[in-house]
């Protein structure tokens, strides 16, 4: 029998012997596309090859690819084939064979390696599809009738684009996986027949009419989902059965001190977790976070389920972690990023599941809300709606929902339930479509690809004689520009550095004989051409004129003494912090630096100088400052701190600062840390769990920003009359002062207020044996106007007293009836009918009770009315 392991290396194998290149998988994140959140096939990381965005530097290829699909996220566990994270098998032409080589390769490998037996086999192309039809039974010998029409055999890349038809391979597991439906064939969403394999025909493009032409060039692109050819191979019931699974179910079953196989919910809360836990580890393991939005939101909604579904299990204790070691062990020799990047992942597994804790806790508080107002209003049945919120939100399965529910005798609506999730996942679905080319004009592409990687010489030059290739205006190629005219332009090379690694873009202009240009933007394209951006400022340019490009001197200097001190930053945030500390992203312009990395607390005043001395240690040793090309495994070896993802990139450049920081960046820097000048960090914060974000100025800007400090210092001083040096007393002296200032005027008003009491006093009055006293009086709130009710309770012992206070054109109301209950009386339903006088309600408490008026104007009637309503509730 053949482990998963076996059939991964048995697969890139076969293709390597077919002159297939083998590769990697490439990360989680797809590189350099922005319209995809997560790599979701083996064909995304090679999407510019198939879209010639750039010339493939090999005609074939053979991976396994790590994939995430979370519109599958619901089907884990309930089907026996789909996961959230698995990895897919693949191999792809890019331009080179098509069709007639694929088909039998398939073929060959299905019967013949693997040798399935063929009677289990079955085909689907698209009925239109004569070729593939033709092909399968000829050169692979398929015998017609196992050969299925699918409509929906058709792959595109989005509505306009590469398409094509495609073909797929299934395996009958035999019916007693089946559904026992009498129409249940190859296609029916049961368990029996597997698609195990999809080969995809890249052979239109397709415009914006529909209209299909054939690609100059054809494409191969196929996927066989790993686990299912294990489960097919092993003989066993699902994926979940597999080497790939069984041994992290088993400890998942271990931990909750459940058996496997027993029970079916139980099964499928156990294949949950153990495939949910795999997700994140992998997701991690690529340097995805948790987050609220895009891919880290991801995240954190898979790690939330597998850690709801384990409590569901009866865990609720930490288990990710434990979980996360049988997968290090399992998959860490094929995918080392799972050891390396160890201490990330558990970083994050520790916090998130803490922080669940909190959040759980709130979503089990707003539930039980719920509840009681169902009770209390006499119902059984929690909404949907409600139910799918404490899902999205809290991560409660709905399961989870039903049995809490089910305790107090409540159930949930389930259909209307199942319309908010469909919902949900239409809209999902829609999300995940998004799988379309960046919007460029082709004339640019097609220009940017055939002038390929501009030069970099920016890092030796900051001026140089440049000829003009080409410039576009509103994407159409145009031969001259004029004053005034935004142009796109590429350059034979260039001293301006594009935005990249955070660092911005050069400023600069580009003169020629007779005009000039402002540089206002510099960006680098897929292909390596550098695009910038101009703003004609004087004359004409045209294309094929030569010109000097000239980088603006102060703002790349001051932009080098920046990203300077970031490396200087990360390595003393290291070494006063931990290794732990990672960069999360940083931003670095002339004005400032700013630096996101990875740490789980706050930093001390103390740690923040600590920092701050070590980083302006380092500028005073005045080390130098080198940079070396050289291949990221020598990188990775002489210590560089390594980034995420750069696995791709062959050769990369080593900034070493000394023997103090060894970074991977492109960057322009100073050339010795002495030129940096001063370093001061402006601020420390979190920005999202576990991630923390520094700012800091150096050189010309940290001194502006002393300056700036010393400015307001002396203005403090002038207006407080007194040196900076006595500041501090001056203002201790001065809170003192209006501490005490405070204190006298709240003694004051309370006075004041005994003064209106007495006065209010004798205006009691006799309303059918009971003691009303309604009067107006000047109090600003709601506290004070309760204060002063109080005050006169006290005073007339027996009675009703009516309070109106008019604030900005409203009235506020109080009434207190002491003692409770005195000749009946209830002052909630004596302020309602005082209140409604002026245009408002109110209520409260038998013995006082509050309200409010729109209607201030009407406060002197309202208060004539109080003894004529005392009467009427008197009478009743
Ligand atoms: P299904 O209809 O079973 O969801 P699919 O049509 O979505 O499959 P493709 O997009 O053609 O699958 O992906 C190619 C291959 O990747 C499939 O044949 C299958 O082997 C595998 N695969 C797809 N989705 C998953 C998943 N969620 N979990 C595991 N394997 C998968
Ligand atoms: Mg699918």
């Amino acid at each position: 029998m053949y482990t998963g392991n076996e059939l991964r290396e048995m697969f890139l194998k076969f293709f390597e012997s077919k002159g297939h290149k083998r590769l990697p998988s490439a990360s989680l994140i797809p590189k350099d596309d922005p319209t995809l959140l997560l790599t979701v096939a083996g064909m995304v990381p090679f999407k510019p090859y198939f879209m010639r965005k750039v010339e493939p530097p090999f005609p074939r290829a053979t991976t396994a690819q790590k994939c995430v699909r979370t519109p599958d996220l619901e089907s884990v566990g309930i089907t026996a084939r789909h996961h959230t994270f698995f990895e897919m098998l693949g191999n792809f032409s890019f331009g080179d064979y098509f069709k007639s080589e694929v088909i039998p390769w398939a073929w060959e490998y299905v019967a013949e390696v693997l040798k399935i037996p063929v009677e289990k086999l079955w085909i689907t192309v698209h009925p239109e599809d004569e070729e593939a039809r033709k092909l399968w039974m000829e050169k692979a010998g398929v015998q017609a009738e196992r050969i299925l029409n699918d409509p929906e055999n058709l792959w595109a890349a989005g509505p306009v684009g590469p398409c094509g038809y495609c073909s797929e391979i299934y395996v009958d597991l035999g019916v007693e996986r089946g559904c026992g439906k009498p129409d249940c064939a190859v296609g029916c969403d049961c368990d029996r027949f597997l698609e195990i394999w999809n080969l995809v025909f890249m052979q239109y493009n397709r415009d914006e009419n529909g209209m299909l032409t054939p690609l100059p060039k054809q494409n191969i692109d196929t996927g066989m989902g790993l686990e299912r050819i294990a489960a097919v191979m092993q003989g066993v019931a699902t994926n979940f059965d597999t080497d790939l699974f069984r041994p992290i179910i088993d400890k998942v079953a271990e931990l909750a001190g459940v058996q496997y196989h027993v029970d079916a919910k139980t099964d499928v809360a156990l294949k949950v977790v153990a495939d949910h836990t795999r997700a994140v580890s992998f997701m991690l393991s690529d340097g995805i976070r948790p987050g609220s939005d895009g891919r880290g939101y991801v995240l954190r909604r898979i790690l939330r389920r597998a850690i709801r579904y384990a409590r569901l299990l009866g865990i609720d204790k930490p288990f990710l972690e434990t979980v996360f070691k049988i997968i290090q062990r399992d998959y860490g020799h094929h995918y080392p990023e799972l050891t390396e990047n160890e201490n990330f992942i558990l970083n994050h597994l520790r916090l998130e599941e803490k922080n669940f804790q909190a959040t759980l806790e709130q979503g089990t508080q707003l539930l039980q809300d719920k509840v009681k107002s169902l009770q209390e209003a006499g119902e059984t049945v929690l909404s949907g709606a409600d139910a799918f919120y404490l899902y999205e939100t809290y991560g409660f399965p709905v399961e989870l929902t039903e049995e809490m529910l089910a305790e107090q005798g409540l159930t949930v609506d389930m259909a209307s339930y199942e319309t908010a999730a469909e919902e949900h996942r239409r809209l999902a679905k829609e999300q995940s479509q998004q799988m379309r080319a960046v919007q460029e004009s082709a004339a640019i592409g097609e220009r940017a690809k055939a002038l390929g990687t501009t030069q970099f010489d920016g890092y030796e030059v900051l001026e140089e004689k440049v000829k003009i290739e080409a410039l576009f205006m509103n994407g159409e190629e145009v031969q001259e520009v004029a004053e005034g005219d935004e142009v796109l332009c590429f350059l034979s090379q260039t001293p301006f550095y594009a935005e990249s690694g955070g660092q911005v873009a050069d400023q600069g202009i580009l003169r020629t004989a007779r005009a000039e240009a402002k540089i206002t933007e510099v960006k680098k394209g897929v292909t390596g051409t550098v695009y910038h951006k101009l703003i004609v400022t004087q004359g004409i340019l045209h294309t094929g004129e030569s010109g000097d490009a000239i980088v603006d001197v102060e703002a790349r200097k001051a932009t080098a003494r920046h990203h300077s001190a970031t490396h200087l930053l990360q390595k003393a945030l290291r070494s006063v912090l931990g290794e732990h500390v990672q960069q999360a992203g940083s931003l670095v312009t002339p004005e400032r630096l700013r630096f996101d990395f990875t740490h789980f607390h706050a930093l001390t005043e103390d740690e923040i100088r600590r920092v701050e001395e070590q980083l302006n240690r380092a500028v005073l040793a005045n080390y130098p400052v080198s940079t070396e090309q050289m291949g990221i495994e020598d990188a990775k070896n002489s210590g560089a701190t390594a980034l995420f993802g750069e696995k791709y990139g062959d050769v990369v450049r080593v900034v070493s600062m000394g023997d103090y920081s060894k970074e991977l960046c492109g960057g322009t820097h100073v050339r010795a840390t002495g030129d940096i000048g001063l370093v001061k960090i402006l601020s420390e914060g979190g920005i999202g769990a576990g991630l923390r974000r520094i700012e800091a100025v150096a050189g010309l800007q940290a001194l502006d920003y002393v300056r700036n400090q010393d400015a307001q210092l002396l203005e403090l001083a002038q207006l407080l009359k007194a040196q900076p040096s006595d500041l501090t007393k001056r203002i201790q002296g001065l809170v003192a002062q209006v501490r005490d200032l405070e204190k006298e005027l709240q003694q004051q008003n309370a006075k004041m207020a005994k003064f209106e009491v007495e006065g209010l006093l004798q205006r009691v009055t006799d309303v059918d044996g009971v003691s009303v006293l309604a009067a107006a009086v000047h109090t600003p709130d709601m506290d004070g106007l309760r204060n002063m009710a109080d005050l006169l309770r006290d005073k007339v012992k027996s009675g009703v007293i009516v309070l109106g206070a008019a604030v900005e054109g409203k009235v506020n109301w109080v009434t207190a009836v002491n003692p409770t209950g005195l000749s009946g009386l209830h002052a909630g339903q004596i302020i309602k009918e005082v209140a409604k006088i002026t245009g408002g309600g109110g209520g409260g408490r038998p013995d006082m009770a509050q309200a409010g008026g729109k209607d201030s104007s009407k406060l002197g009637e309202a208060l004539d009315q109080v003894p004529r309503i005392i009467q009427s509730f008197l009478k009743k």
